[in-house]
């Protein structure tokens, strides 16, 4: 690196790279994301269309080398791919130390002769899979034996290998705890603690035996507490009790850390332990902030970076201030923050050894170099590994070298005067917060369940719902509760002993009778103004926010959804009624008004509604059908599903409470096949909403199409059916963020959801080392109870769709590879392990019929056109998926992956209301879109009056924006 002008040396093409994108911004994430694909590309001609495809549209302000390089790239692909990949591995070399710790001995060595210290790290973290966990493992023990073994010959360097209270280890490694277990839940930090502690001990051991310090890095917000908790646990084993060769990475961009940093001090302060504090600002900063945006969860980080800057001073003073509990290494290239922290370490009287300075492997070498020449000890940071594992590290170096809030950019360019680089943070004025664009509708947060309030409420809301299985739920018509004779039982699928509840059972007299309680209560209802059912609308949207873990809780019970599942599938109902209530309110009616002329645009409700659910989504899709019903002015009969008829009892209450006359809500338990298809019949019905299987939405859809004796309109359908949903996988795609989503997507919930993945097609080149992840990464998922929150994979909904599915694994063995079938542990409960069958026909059964649980069909293909016959070729179009780097391919899979949801590199479930209207065509369903700005419409009658205000030549005065009906 050059001290003066750039960042980046003029002379390495790197250098000329990063220096010329800090003046591109534009095209700094062009490049960025080329960078981030080249390593993932086998041939020369992928390299090169990715190149013109990244950066070709920028051909004027690209710097002549690579303008050059693209047209000669065009003709001749291997000499751009040459240069590309050699560009990377130079930029690569800058912050990565070796490929592996036979290459990094001699480096370290080299280091210690400038009197430079280290912490090895191993390139890699987030694990998919225990295999990659325990190789993981193997690697770290490795890395300390190879590191021991040559620190042996390795002469003492005072400067270096003591602090002010004696000798330090001269290995020093840090560790990442996201790479040595792949189940962590947020839900669970216990149980990720246990696996954690039993991966870590064997590290642990080895380093005590060896004479290493054992440093944890500090990763996602998500990871905070665990990481916390496992390294006091860890220190508070009796083996390792009072340890001064562990130490801890803590975040100064978090406003936690300073509580945090006091627990730490009381704690240590009560063991008698010294632990070491590597003091950082943190390197997630963009992705902690976006994310909790997106989740509308409050942000762990300051918004302000003169904010984390103050923030960094103030910790790094408490820690100088407790000497007997915390070792201070302060990690920064920022010569502001590392001046503050020296200037209070020398008024505290406290000599430059007793504390160290950590900075990063090829970062601010002058500023380390004038450290070192005051004394200071200096410790860099240097990762070991290969380019790929060390992607994400890659990119984080450079967005943090070429970031405008960066202290090194602003130093090295002279873009700020040297004042205002060094001034105190806490006087710093004029800076604003980014300002990131309001959603037009904000959803309901989901709950986040690393907080442990959160996980105590849901464990209280569990036990209080513990207390009310069992109970006896009657129909709701008009103002009565009916009781019948025949009852049916709900039970939990986790444990099919336990009854959850004990329905009473609608018969054709009740159906009737609700019919004609719901005509009587029609003309008020539909003509209460739309604002004021707007108003009882969102009124049960908060009843149900109120009861969020009571809900969640009884979904646990009824339809095995693990926490996080039940939890969102609890903020949907909320979003529904919410979103709903907005919608009447923007579309009850609209003016088009010319002089003398008024015309007033409006709805009026349909009439009778009746809603047949399904149990997937127990509360949101019921509640979501229900309430665009009600808001619209209908009057709605509810059928929920058998297998999840509390909940719907639950709900059907809920909205009484909020206000909706009884007439007008009326709850009928019973089977489809008889109270659910007389009501599709009744010529009285005007109109049915139906979420459920193809089968039935078909039945219900012909049914409904056939005009009967009485009856005086048109019936309307709104039909949601099922899929046979696809993700394709592209050459390039970043296979670290494919497995995990494709896991989720197929065997979140049972793979039980609308949306589940149950194909994957993978191109050729990169079918097998994507299988080999996803079958590690699947034979990793915990099985089991979603009572318990360690659990990802549940049972599938009852007896019925046990055996369907065992049978449809069975066929399938007959002509398709089983690549995969987790075992099950579990002695009772309908459990079905995650299933992976591999090179199966596109024409067969396993490839076209829905399936509704854990199975997945992978299949072949030659190109993307291969890839999207075959995704195109089934009767379904609901939801579907593309994992790809290649900008040129993704616009091609927008346009021609025939689907009602699309989405692009990431998971295929979890639409949210507003976002992602959801909803297919074909056999999947009619093309409405649940949660969308035109759902409501399904539920209307448009109507337009004209009115004539001329009499004689004068206008009269207009009623104007009155709903005539209302
Ligand atoms: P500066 O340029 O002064 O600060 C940049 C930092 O400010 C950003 O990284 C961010 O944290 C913060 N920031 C930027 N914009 C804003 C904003 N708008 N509002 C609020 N804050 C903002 N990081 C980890 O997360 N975990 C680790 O375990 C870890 N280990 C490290 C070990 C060493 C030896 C070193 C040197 C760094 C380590 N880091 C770690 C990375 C470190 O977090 C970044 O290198 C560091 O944040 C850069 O800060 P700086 O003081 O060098 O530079």
């Amino acid at each position: 690196m050059e001290g003066g002008t750039r960042v980046f040396s003029r002379s390495s093409l790197t250098g000329r790279l990063m220096n010329w994108s800090m003046q591109q911004e534009q095209l700094k994430v062009q490049l960025f994301r080329l960078i981030d694909v080249l390593p993932a590309l086998d041939e020369p001609r992928e390299v090169a269309r990715h190149a013109r495809d990244y950066l070709g549209g920028a051909d004027g302000e690209l710097p002549w080398v690579m303008r050059a390089g693209l047209e000669a790239g065009a003709k001749v692909p291997a000499i751009l791919s040459f240069a590309a990949r050699l560009g990377v591995r130079q930029m690569a070399n800058n912050f990565i130390l070796a490929r592996d710790a036979g290459a990094a001995i001699p480096k370290l060595v080299r280091l210690r002769e400038k009197r430079l210290t280290f912490t090895a790290d191993i390139l890699g973290e987030t694990v998919l899979s225990e295999t990659e966990a325990q190789k993981y493992q193997e690697r770290y023990l490795r890395l300390i034996t190879q590191l021991a073994d040559a620190a042996k010959n390795w002469e003492d360097i005072e400067q270096l290998d003591s602090d002010d209270r004696g000798p330090i280890p001269k290995v020093n490694v840090s560790v990442k705890i996201s790479a040595l277990y792949s189940q962590i839940k947020p839900a669970a930090p216990q149980d990720a603690i246990e696996h954690l502690s039993e991966r870590l001990r064997p590290i642990l051991r080895l380093a005590k035996a060896r004479g290493v310090f054992i440093n944890f890095d500090m990763e996602h917000y998500a990871l905070k507490d665990v990481t916390l908790a496992l390294f006091k646990k860890m220190l508070e084993e009796p083996e390792f009790a009072g340890s001064r060769q562990l130490g801890i990475a803590m975040q100064a961009y978090l406003r936690d850390c300073a509580r945090d940093m006091l627990e730490l001090i009381a704690w240590a302060a009560g063991r008698g332990q010294r632990v070491t504090v590597r003091l950082v600002k943190g390197a997630y900063w963009d992705t902690e902030s976006l994310m909790a945006r997106q989740r509308e969860w409050p942000s762990p980080v300051f918004d302000l970076k003169h904010e984390t800057d103050a923030n960094y001073e103030a910790v790094a003073a408490l820690m100088l201030g407790h000497p007997e509990e915390i070792g201070c290494a302060f990690a920064t290239h920022n010569v502001r923050s590392m001046a503050a922290c020296i200037a209070r370490a020398e008024a505290l009287g406290q000599p430059p050894g007793s504390y160290e300075i950590q900075m990063l492997y090829g970062m601010a070498e002058p500023i380390k170099q004038a450290l070192i020449d005051m004394g200071h000890r200096v410790r860099e940071y240097c990762p070991v590994g290969e380019i790929l594992p060390g992607m994400s590290y890659l990119v984080r170096r450079l967005l943090e070298n070429t970031s405008n809030e960066g202290f090194l950019r602003a130093t090295f360019s002279k873009e700020r005067p040297v004042t205002e680089l060094l001034a105190d943070p806490r006087k710093a004025q004029g800076a604003e917060p980014v300002a990131w664009p309001v959603p037009p509708f904000r959803n309901e947060p989901h709950t986040d369940f690393t907080r442990s309030e959160a996980r105590t409420r849901m464990q209280e809301a569990m036990t209080v719902m513990r207390g009310e299985l069992g109970k006896h739920y009657p129909l709701l018509i008009g103002e009565r509760e009916v009781r019948t004779d025949d009852e049916k039982l709900s039970i939990n699928p986790a444990k099919p002993s336990q009854i959850v509840g004990v329905l009473a059972q609608a018969g054709v007299k009740e159906a009737d009778e609700a019919i004609a309680e719901a005509t009587a209560a029609f003309p008020q209802w539909s003509r209460t103004e739309a604002d004021a059912r707007a108003k009882i609308i969102a009124r049960a949207g908060d009843l149900i926010a109120a009861a969020r873990f009571e809900f969640a809780a009884i979904e646990v019970f009824e339809v095995g959804k693990t926490w996080a599942e039940a939890d969102a599938d609890v903020a949907e109902a909320i979003d529904f009624c919410r979103y709903y209530a907005g919608e009447m309110r923007r579309i009850a009616s609209t003016t088009y008004s010319v002089p003398g002329e008024l015309n007033l645009h409006h709805y009026k409700a349909r009439g009778l509604a009746v809603i047949i659910a399904p149990w997937n989504f127990p509360l949101a899709i019921l509640c979501g059908m229900t309430a665009a019903a009600l808001v619209a002015g209908n009057c709605a009969i509810i059928k929920p599903s058998e297998q999840s008829a509390v909940i719907g009892a639950r709900l059907a209450r809920v909205f009484r409470d909020a206000g909706v006359p009884p007439g007008a809500i009326q709850l009928l338990l019973g089977s489809g096949a008889t109270v659910g298809a007389y009501l599709v019949e009744h010529p009285d019905i005007a109109l049915i909403a139906f979420t459920g299987s193809k089968e039935v939405g078909l039945k219900i859809w012909e049914a409904a199409g056939r005009t009967r004796p009485g009856q005086t309109q048109l019936k309307k359908v709104v039909c949601e059916m099922g899929g046979k949903n696809a993700i394709i996988v592209d050459t390039d795609a970043d296979l670290d963020e494919a497995v995990p989503g494709i896991l989720a997507s197929a065997f979140g919930y049972q793979g039980q959801k609308c949306s589940a993945a149950s194909r994957l097609i993978v191109l050729e080149p990169v079918y097998e080392r994507l299988l080999e992840r996803l079958v590690d990464g699947a034979s990793s998922l915990r099985i089991g109870s979603p009572e318990d929150p360690a659990n990802m994979v549940g049972p599938v909904i009852d007896s019925e769709a046990y055996e369907r599915i065992k049978a449809m694994i069975e066929a399938a063995k007959g002509y398709a590879k089983l690549a995969y079938s987790a075992p099950v542990s579990e002695s009772q409960g309908y459990y079905i392990g995650p299933t992976i069958f591999r090179d199966v026909p596109a024409d067969s059964a396993l490839a076209q019929q829905e399936i509704f649980g854990p199975v997945l069909a992978v299949m072949r293909a030659r190109d993307l056109d291969d890839a999207l016959t075959i995704v195109n070729g089934t009767q379904f179009a609901l939801t579907g998926g593309f994992f790809s780097r290649s900008p040129r391919n993704i616009e091609r899979v927008k346009r021609e992956f025939d689907v009602g949801n699309l989405y692009i590199n990431r998971g295929i479930t979890g639409a949210l209301v507003a976002r992602h209207p959801f909803g297919g065509h074909k056999m999947s369903g009619g093309g409405t879109k649940a949660g969308g700005s035109d759902y409501l419409l399904n539920f209307l009658l448009p109507r337009v009056v004209t009115e004539n205000l001329m009499r004689r030549g004068f206008v009269s005065p207009a009623t104007e924006g009155q709903r005539p009906d209302s």
